[in-house]
């Protein structure tokens, strides 16, 4: 069943109104029909069947049928930070990272990134921020994943000491922890908390900040024998996260 996410204020009462491009796409691209279903998120954990009523193709309306609050998010909040790239790369890993289950993504601006500076970014946060929208769309998810400006690597570092409850850092020069060691030695109590993901640029991390990321309490960790892509390592070590949190590879038994 199609889903969009849409904001809370276009929910009133038992009725939803449609935005202009979403009722386009319900018209014109998706062609449904008076009385179909379809669900709506609203970010806010609620997800909403709805009965077309109106086929509007800039106002389309729907009357709420039932409203649920299904438990389908990680229990785990990963913040995924990652080396600013070209635009392709970094899409690809929003689409993929919203899939496995990000909680939040921070570009981080490294000694090494290909792109040292977010030009326009104003102008590109519209679709990146699409791209975010569609892919948890299709995957089902009940809350948007966050994107926060680009930061440089230090800032980055001080973001994630305020946010999150424990930092990993997949270093492919980490010859004594691997991701998996680190899980079974520490058994860090983490599921139900936020967890900070560093992966580096496409050149990779400068021991400098290797350096600042230990003193500032983040774990430096393999991911195994093979030199990943960062676009790669940035989905392999959240999954790996969020397997060993039991937040990936388990049943989807979705609570009603
Ligand atoms: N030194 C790499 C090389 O020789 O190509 C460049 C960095 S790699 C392309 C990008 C990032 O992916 C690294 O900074 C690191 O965060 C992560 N990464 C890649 N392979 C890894 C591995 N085997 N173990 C841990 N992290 C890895």
């Amino acid at each position: 069943m199609h889903r969009f996410f849409l904001n809370p204020d276009q929910i009133k009462g038992d009725t939803v109104l449609f935005p202009a491009d979403i009722s386009h796409q319900i018209v014109r691209v998706l062609r449904m029909a008076s009385q179909e279903h379809l669900i709506v998120l609203d970010d806010l954990g609620n997800e909403f069947f709805i009965e077309l009523l109106k086929l509007d193709p800039v106002a389309c309306q729907g009357k709420i049928v039932r409203v649920r609050q299904p438990d389908l998010e990680p229990n785990t909040k990963i913040f995924l930070f990652v080396g600013l790239t070209q635009r392709e790369k970094f899409e690809w890993i929003l689409q993929k990272g919203t899939e496995v289950g990000v909680s939040q993504f921070i570009p981080v601006v490294n000694t090494r990134s290909l792109v040292q500076k977010n030009e326009q970014w104003d102008k590109k946060v519209t679709r990146i921020l699409r791209v975010i929208r569609e892919a948890a769309e299709q995957a089902g998810r009940v809350r948007l994943p966050s994107l926060v400006p680009p930061m440089k690597f230090s800032e980055a570092i001080g973001y994630a000491c305020s946010s999150v409850d424990m930092g990993i850092i997949p270093w492919e020069n980490e010859i004594h922890t691997g991701l998996k060691d680190f899980f079974r030695n520490t058994s860090p109590d983490v599921s139900n908390q936020r967890v900070a993901i560093f992966v580096g640029p496409e050149g990779g991390y400068t021991d400098e900040e290797i350096h600042q990321a230990i003193e500032a309490g983040m774990i430096p960790v393999s991911l195994g024998r093979r030199i990943l892509r960062m676009e790669t390592a940035a989905i392999v070590a959240t999954s790996l996260v969020l397997y060993e949190l039991g937040d990936l590879g388990g049943g989807r038994i979705v609570s009603s």
